[in-house]
Order: structure tokens, then sequence, then C-alpha cells
């Protein structure tokens, strides 16, 4: 497909990511959850809830109820690396069966660096314009000249299957691309990482605009959970046991409790009397007068309060 369909986001130089189908989204996240946890009821503000709460304990099998199916052309090198992904449905354009077009990757100058000595998998620094002519040149010589022979091979009559082997990998294939959220939330998580080549990131990152439209909630939560949320192994605790100390870790405490109390208080409001006991009965330390004076401070923000308790939770275990 040389021209590029309407809905279609164009992706590198001559590349695209487009929304063949889906089904499902939020909804169907929430209502497949619903059958492990119950009814309840269905309040937006509750199945966002739900939907974090999934994420964050890494309850998987309702984000596969829904599922995504692209449109995408690329380079085959980065095919390569996309189909890696096992759990996806696949259907190529077979060169086996059609004859190849002359669609070839030829990079934006502003990508062409050089070997990074840090990162083996990576690329840095400037390089000067000659070489970047250089390395246009290059790309455009080989998909010129193996593309004249292929040619040339199938106007001889030379079976496709064989006449394909020449052809570089820089040449752009097509395929249908079917995967469920979990998995493709996964791919997302791995291709749209400053690790992942710049080349498939562009795909990855284009897939996440769809995916973001289509169940704008757990794309939301796999930001804030998977994304950006951090997890620490048992040497990184033990260098935070080391160098905070106890005082730190307990203020740090205190502060989500109140948040917890002020949660709790937003949801179902309480007396002055109920305050306090509320705040005991969560773990805080503080004593009455000194609980009323932050309480008074109008400075608590409240937040999801199940997650505030996991929090104060961590804390406990450092
Ligand atoms: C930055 C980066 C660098 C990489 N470098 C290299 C490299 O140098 N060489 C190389 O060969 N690869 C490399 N890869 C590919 C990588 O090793 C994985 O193959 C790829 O990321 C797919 O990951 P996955 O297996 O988790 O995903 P998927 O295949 O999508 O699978 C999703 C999940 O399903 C489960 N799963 C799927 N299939 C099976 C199965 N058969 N058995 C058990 N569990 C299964 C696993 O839990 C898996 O995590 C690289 C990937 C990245 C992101």
């Amino acid at each position: 497909m040389k021209e590029l369909p309407n809905d279609a986001i164009p992706c590198l130089d001559k590349g695209f990511i487009r929304l063949v189908d889906s089904m499902g989204g939020d909804e169907a996240i929430v209502q497949a959850a619903r059958v492990s946890y119950g009814k309840g009821t269905t309040k937006t503000s509750q199945d966002r809830g739900l939907i974090r709460y999934l994420m964050r304990h890494r309850h998987t099998t309702p984000f596969e109820m829904v599922e995504l199916k692209f449109h995408c052309k690329m380079p085959i090198f980065v095919a390569r690396q996309w189909v890696r992904h096992r759990t996806a449905n696949i259907n190529e354009y077979s060169l086996r069966y059609s004859e190849a077009r002359d669609d070839f990757y030829i990079p934006d100058p502003d990508q062409i660096q050089y070997q990074s000595v840090l990162n083996k998998q990576g690329r840095s620094g400037e390089i000067p314009p000659e070489l970047k002519s250089r390395v246009i040149q290059a790309f455009e010589k080989i998909s010129r000249e193996s593309f004249e022979l292929y040619s040339e091979l199938n106007a001889a009559g030379i079976a496709r299957e064989l006449a394909r082997a020449i052809l570089p990998v820089n040449i752009y294939t097509e395929w249908y691309w079917k995967n469920d959220l979990h998995n493709i939330l996964h791919f997302l998580h791995l291709r749209m990482d400053s690790h992942a080549q710049y080349e498939i990131r562009v795909y990855a990152e284009a897939m996440a605009t769809i995916v973001k439209r289509i169940a704008p909630m757990a794309y939301e939560a796999f930001q804030d959970y998977r994304v950006k949320g951090l997890r620490f192994s048992k040497i990184e605790q033990d260098i935070f046991r080391q160098k905070l100390s106890p005082e730190m870790v307990a203020d740090l405490r205190e502060d989500v409790i109140y948040r917890i109390v002020a949660s709790l208080h937003t949801v179902k409001p309480r007396s002055e009397d109920e305050l306090f006991a509320l705040y005991q009965k969560n773990g805080g330390a503080d004593e009455q007068t000194e609980f009323f004076l932050k309480w008074n401070s109008g400075e608590l923000e409240p937040g999801n309060i199940r997650e505030l308790r996991e929090f104060r939770d961590k804390l406990d275990r450092l």
C-alpha cells in the first residue's frame, strides 16, 4: 500500500499504524472483573478505582477481554523485533505470493548517530553532516540497487520466494496484528521505553494513542502503576533501611495515615469525636491535640483509601 489510509497514523518515512477493529474497552474490563468480585455499583469513579486496583495488583485477565486489531506498515527490521511478542495473531503481506514494492526506509538525518559506547543497544552523539549524507546515500544505494536486481530476477521468471532473499531489511512490509489489551500494554511497556530502538518506539507511541482512546482508564492506570510505578529489589530496600532514619519513615507513615482519615471522611463525613478514634484505628500515633492541630490546618489531601493503606503497609515493611 503506497498511499496512506485516511485513519492511519504515519510512522517513520513511509510507515503507518491504524486501528482496523476493536472489541470492548474500559467497560469490558470492569464487566469481567465484576464476575470475580461481585456486582456492586457501576459509577464511573468506581469503575476507575476497580481498573486501577486490578492494574496495581496485576490481576491481568480482565484486561485480556479487550482486543484490538491493527493494520501496520513497517520496515522488516522493525517487524523482526515486533514479532517477538508471541501472543499476537498476525497475518503478513506475502513476498512469495505478491511482488515486493519499491518502499524502503531511509532514516531521518536527526536519527543518524554514532554507536553508543555505554549502551551496546543504542546510539548517541552528534555526527558531522557529511557522514550523515554518506549514511543516507548508502541506504538509498542499497535500496535502489537491490530493488533493480530483484525486479530483474522477477522479470526473468525466477520464483518470488527466492528473489526476495536479496532484498535488505529496510524494505517495508505490512501486517494485520491483533492482540488483547494485557499483552498490548506489555508490548507498549517494553517498546515505548527509552531502551527500545527508536524505529519501533515510533510505532509503540502511535499505538499508545489509539489504546488510550479505546480504554482511557486502563491506559491511565498502566501509566501510573506500570510505566511510572517503581518496584524496589531487596538490595535497594536494604539501602533505604540503612539511609532513611526511623523518624523519617515514621513521619511519612503519619502523613499517609492522615490522608487515609481525610479520604474516609470525604466518603462518609465523621463527627469530631469519631475522627480521632478513626485516626488511631488506622495506626496513627499522634496525641489528640496534635492530631486536631494538623487536621484543622486544611492541608490534608484525600486520595484512594485502598492505595494509601497499601502504601502505609509498605512503609511498615521497611
Ligand atoms: C530493549 C529490548 C532489547 C532486546 N534485546 C534482545 C536481544 O538482544 N536478543 C533477543 O533475542 N531478544 C531481545 N529482545 C526481545 C526480548 O527478549 C523478548 O523476546 C521480547 O521483548 C518479547 O517479550 P515477551 O516474551 O515478554 O513478550 P510476549 O512474547 O508478548 O509474551 C508476553 C508474555 O507472555 C508470556 N509468554 C509468552 N509466550 C510464552 C511461552 N512460550 N512460555 C512462557 N511464557 C510465555 C510471558 O510471560 C511473556 O512475558 C529485546 C527486547 C527489548 C524490549
